[in-house]
């Protein structure tokens, strides 16, 4: 985000009290599952009768939904928090809320920290952020929010109400699982989020169906193992395989995309759906993160090289232009040279469509955190040198899908040429193509002509 350039407190044609009670503007970093989160919060705030403002100088309440998955995004928040007191010495009334996971992971150290801010919210139920809100304005006194749902045994009796936003979005997220049990050593969502939660079927059922009457086309079905979903239901177990086959029957809605599934509970009934259900699109996003068996078990991974190999080989075999991408992280504690050239090894050998690829990066209140780390010009080199044969095998990949032709959600222009649209293909490819604006939310075929790393350029067929 460009720097604050403070300037003197003005208020606005549209802010003018008695119009409407003021602006906010939520900055967020992180996930998809952030993204969602901002969102609700935003609705809780217009519910309020807040607006959106896209200045953060002139708005009267400014959330800065965190994220804690990497220090970056820490750092950045931090950061933004030291220029935002400056900006409440000059505009002492506006309100300041830390929200999403560094405010469940770091609480008091951000009140310590950045004692300007109002309130820190966590995970667990962000529709509190609106009473939050109005506590501040009238009491102006810190306060903090960071119960977590409990899950009483097995059963998740708690999950927060959503609301759906009115306006038409041709693509939206669905959180359909919250939290996770899987407890991988490097990662603090199980910290930050808390245990495994799902949420009940027939509100996601009646959410896309919201959805798709309003306007959206294509769900994309959120969780951090989502296709561990459905334990922990009160109605009984729901297969995830059954969730996508009750959301093909929705009307209106054209394809369903989901991320990201967990290899040990990829199993054969979610490859039959991807073959056989129609909206499913053929793309898995599933993460590796090592292809060192050692790593996989002190990451606490609960695949090996073979299991993964294997679905990968499954998958293919039944639908054999699915793409595939995944995350890789380099530089775990305690690789070795000979470990990271057996990522590369599986890298090479899956010729995965993309990657996500991390240099590992220490979160205090893991069990990693706490081991001898590699230096960082030694995982820097090898991040560089995955994401080089990462690339090669990218464009590759592409470059073997010119002169197909593709199933494209047309989304609209692309950023850089109005007249030149966008979409991305049911493999999760990237796709920029000729096409007039009554084109947008349709879906379109179109034949690729060229490649590159992003993705493909093509024609309508
Ligand atoms: S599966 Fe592992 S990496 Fe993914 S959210 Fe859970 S603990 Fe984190």
């Amino acid at each position: 985000m460009a720097q604050i350039l403070l300037r003197p407190n003005t208020l606005t044609e549209t802010t003018r009290p008695g119009t409407r009670r003021g602006t906010y503007f939520v900055q967020t970093w992180g996930c998809q599952m952030n993204e969602e989160d901002s969102e609700q919060m935003a609705l809780a705030l217009e519910s309020i009768g807040f607006v959106a403002t896209k200045n953060i100088q002139e708005a009267h309440v400014i959330l800065l939904n965190t994220c804690s998955v990497r220090k970056k995004p820490e750092d950045k928040a931090f950061s933004l928090l030291g220029e935002l007191a400056l900006l409440k010495q000059s505009r002492p009334e506006i309100v300041v809320g830390v929200c999403g996971c560094m405010a469940q992971l770091r609480a008091d150290e951000i009140r310590q920290r950045a004692p300007h801010v109002d309130f820190v919210l966590g995970t667990g139920d962000l529709l509190q952020v609106s009473g939050l809100v109005e506590e501040a304005l009238q009491k102006r006194k810190f306060q903090k929010r960071l119960e977590l749902p409990e899950r009483k045994g097995s059963i998740v009796t708690e999950i927060p109400q959503r609301q759906v936003r009115r306006a038409p979005k041709l693509k939206a997220f669905v959180p359909i699982q919250y939290g996770c049990d899987k407890f991988c050593t490097f990662c603090i969502v199980p910290t930050t989020r808390g245990r495994e939660r799902s949420r009940p079927t027939e509100d996601i059922v009646q959410e896309v169906t919201d959805l798709t009457l309003h306007g959206t086309r294509e769900v994309t079905l959120l969780g951090q193992t989502v296709n561990s979903y459905g334990k922990n239901l009160a109605e009984g177990r729901v297969p995830f395989s059954k969730l996508l086959w009750l959301l093909n029957e929705v009307e209106g809605l054209q394809r369903i995309r989901y991320t990201s599934p967990y290899p040990r509970d990829f199993k054969q009934d979610l490859i039959e759906t991807i073959r056989d259900c129609p909206k499913v699109m053929e793309h898995v996003h599933m993460p590796l993160q090592s292809g060192d068996d050692e790593m996989l078990r002190t990451m606490k991974r609960l695949y090996n090289r073979e299991s993964f190999l294997q679905i990968i080989d499954d998958l293919r075999a039944a639908i054999p232009q699915v793409g595939i991408t995944t995350d890789l992280i380099v530089g775990y504690p305690g690789e070795t040279e000979e470990q990271f050239e057996a990522t590369l090894d599986m890298v090479e050998r899956i010729r995965f469509d993309g990657a996500y690829m991390f240099i590992y990066s220490p979160r205090p209140g893991t069990p990693a955190a706490d081991l001898p780390q590699i230096p960082y010009a030694e995982k820097q080199a090898r991040h560089a040198r995955l994401v080089e044969v990462q690339n090669r095998i990218s464009l590759e990949s592409n470059q073997a899908c010119v002169g197909r032709e593709f199933e494209v959600l047309v989304e609209g222009p692309t950023p850089k040429d109005p007249t030149r649209f966008q979409g991305y293909t049911r493999e999760f490819k990237m796709m920029h193509f000729p096409a007039r604006p009554e084109f947008r939310g349709q879906l379109a075929t179109v034949r690729a002509t060229s490649a590159h790393l992003w993705g493909l350029s093509g024609e309508i067929a």
